[in-house]
């Protein structure tokens, strides 16, 4: 058996030669003659591996000075909540652009600690839009404002970052960061769960304006306050260590692919060839998102006929193309073509949908 095209949305395919790599230096890692996950996150070794990590990442999203960047636990779901614990005050509002799943249940979460408001909504359109900026209703009282920049679930993904002047805008990256170059100067705090596009699960990524971490002072747990861990480098707890040493892997990686330029170049690539090819079934297969906001990451999309659909999932199995299944929320099928999923991946996909509609017609 070999491994498989695996089109999960998460946790989710990794580069094969990083996988390699951790396999190789498992029992051994560096100089150390222990495993990185047997070592304490105090010594050297690890500090260093940490800090190449960071600085890896850094020149990956040319992330300015003045921005911290953390390496945290908790899954980008805790953040749903520790967001409007460290930027906003008890009551206060926060504006939220409703565009899916993932930014319906940040706004379930924040309500624990602020007051969300519901600034623009896709939900009319059962989520297969963007809602235009310009129809955007901003508080001025806002704390920030809270955007999915990709709906893994619903497949809807922002092209732009949008202008929200002098309001923090606050992005939930789990599922896009790192998939092409975006200007980080436009955020006020990014984070990211690691197991879409970066890493294995347990990892989150925050990227905070420095400004934004005073915030917070005094008022929540250390450990829940960014300032803190922004203080103690991410150390003031044990953090996930081998999340953060695989995460530093795919970094290297993607400079050695050429950086994010590059791959904004093949993932462009490898969703105009899937979408084409739904486009092209003459209707045997579905994807209806706008075409100006269709994810490039997670293609969601539905056989005309959804008695197949059981059919249609073991037969791609079968032909080693994994996790094709949609999400519960949508139904159908979903294929998640993150940085790590090759381009013959995608051709492989491409040319069993062909198949499977020639020999199902
Ligand atoms: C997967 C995902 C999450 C939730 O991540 P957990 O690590 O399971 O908490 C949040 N937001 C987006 C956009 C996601 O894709």
């Amino acid at each position: 058996m070999s491994r498989a095209f695996n089109f999960s949305a998460g946790p989710a395919v990794l580069p094969e030669s990083v996988l390699r790599q951790a396999q190789e230096e498992l029992l051994e890692w560096g100089g150390e003659r222990a495993s990185v996950m047997e070592v304490s996150h105090r010594g050297k070794a690890f500090m260093e591996m940490a800090e190449a990590a960071e600085r890896d990442l850094r020149e990956l999203l040319a992330i300015p000075q003045h921005y911290r960047v953390l390496f945290l636990q908790g899954g980008a779901s805790q953040h749903f909540a520790q967001v409007p614990m460290n930027l906003a005050r008890p009551g206060q509002p926060v504006d939220f652009v409703l565009t899916g799943a993932w930014s319906e249940k940040a706004i379930a979460e924040a309500a624990h600690f602020c007051a969300p408001r519901v600034a623009a909504s896709a939900a009319a359109g059962v989520f297969r839009g963007i809602p235009e900026r310009s129809q955007w209703r901003l508080s001025e009282e806002a704390a920030y404002v809270h955007i999915a920049s990709n709906e893994t679930i619903h497949g809807v993904e922002f092209f732009e970052s949008p202008d929200t002047g002098a309001m923090p805008l606050v992005a939930d990256m789990s599922s896009n960061l790192l998939s092409r170059p975006i200007d980080v100067s436009r955020y006020g705090l990014i984070f990211a769960g690691a197991q879409k596009n970066i890493g294995p699960s347990g990892l989150v990524i925050v990227i905070v304006r420095e400004d934004l971490l005073e915030r917070s002072t005094g008022r929540v747990a250390r450990i829940f306050d960014y300032a803190c861990h922004a203080r103690e480098k991410s150390l003031l707890n044990t953090p996930p260590t081998f999340g953060w040493y695989l995460a530093g892997l795919v970094f290297r990686w993607l400079k050695g692919q050429g950086g994010l330029a590059a791959m904004a170049q093949v993932n462009d690539r490898k969703a105009a060839m899937l979408y084409a090819a739904i486009d092209g079934s003459g209707g045997y297969y579905a994807n209806r998102v706008d075409p100006a906001a269709r994810s490039r990451m997670n293609v969601p999309f539905a056989l005309h006929d959804p008695a197949l659909d059981a059919l249609f999932l073991e037969e791609s199995r079968a032909a080693g193309l994994l996790a094709l299944k949609g999400h519960r929320v949508v139904g159908g099928m979903r294929a998640s073509i993150y940085n790590a999923m090759p381009e013959e991946g995608v051709a492989a996909l491409v040319s069993f949908l062909r198949d499977f509609a020639q020999r199902h017609g």
